[in-house]
């Protein structure tokens, strides 16, 4: 069969990469257009591929843009498959996508605080979450914003978040935090530091944030995930998760 064939059966629609912006060697954000028709909630994921192989993408984006935004790290090969075929396209090349967006990892407006926990890739649902949530001029949320990584540059979208978290901070809080303080390449940072699933149990409590009125969600990282569960199911939260991938 070849890639025609198969885009064809899967009813794949093909689109052009409108742009890419190179964050670090293994880091990329990039727009792809998105088809006429297509919807998805915020939250929600894009399933796109190359050659045949395909994978799922949090888009980035909210409803309402014009393109469909994606943040990628690189797998290296040999063991990523998909990834390393993404970081050669330039804006004009195209990639497959399924016609419709899935999942479930989708706000739950009822718990007035939502707690929103991830590392680096781990914050796409949330962007889109805040940023319709914002278009749409919702009220009755608050969104506490808390994103590990290992590196400074790792927060793609630290410049939005700390943007919004001025222009509206009864409704943002932005908490990033870092695991590895020491080494140069996070030289100067002032802000919190120690992995993001450590810090969790302390910031609700300096939030006053209560399991009745409190909905977290942990993205990305699945031992991220499994932690800030063992640390917030006890407690009586309630905690929804999205697995980027699966732990060997
Ligand atoms: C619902 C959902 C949403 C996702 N959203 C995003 C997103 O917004 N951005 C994003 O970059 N990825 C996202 N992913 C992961 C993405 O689907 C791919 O798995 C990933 O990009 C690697 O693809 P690959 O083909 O290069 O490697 P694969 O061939 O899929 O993976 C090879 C191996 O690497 C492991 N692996 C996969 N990803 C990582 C990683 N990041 N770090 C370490 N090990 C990994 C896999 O478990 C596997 O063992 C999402 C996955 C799911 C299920």
């Amino acid at each position: 069969m070849t890639t025609q064939d198969i885009t064809r059966a899967k009813k794949l629609t093909e689109v052009k990469v409108v742009s890419r912006t190179d964050i670090t060697p293994d880091l990329l954000t990039m727009w792809i257009e998105k088809p006429g028709g297509y919807t998805f909630k915020p939250g929600q994921y894009c399933t796109i591929g190359l050659d045949g192989i395909e994978r799922a993408y949090s888009i980035v984006s909210a409803p309402h843009e014009e393109s469909l935004e994606l943040f990628v790290e690189l797998v290296p090969p040999p063991i990523g498959n998909l990834t390393p075929k993404l970081w050669e396209l330039k804006p004009g090349d195209s990639v497959t996508i399924r016609p419709r967006a899935k999942g479930v990892f989708v706000m739950d407006p009822g718990p007035p605080n939502q707690f929103l926990v991830s590392t680096v890739t781990g914050v796409v649902p949330y962007v889109s979450i805040i940023r319709d949530y914002l278009y749409h001029g919702r009220q009755g949320n608050g969104f506490y914003v808390l994103l590990g990584a290992s590196y400074v540059d790792e927060f793609v979208y630290d410049g939005e978040f700390t943007r919004l978290s001025r222009e509206h901070p009864d409704l943002i809080t932005y908490v990033p935090t870092i695991s590895r303080p020491a080494e140069e390449r996070n030289a100067g940072w002032r802000g919190e530091t120690g992995r993001v699933n450590t810090i969790v149990e302390r910031y609700t409590e300096e939030l006053g944030l209560a399991p009745e009125d409190t909905l977290v969600y942990a993205c990305g990282h699945p031992g991220m995930i499994e932690d800030v569960k063992e640390r917030m199911l006890p407690r009586g939260f309630r905690v929804e998760e999205e697995r980027f991938w699966k732990q060997d």
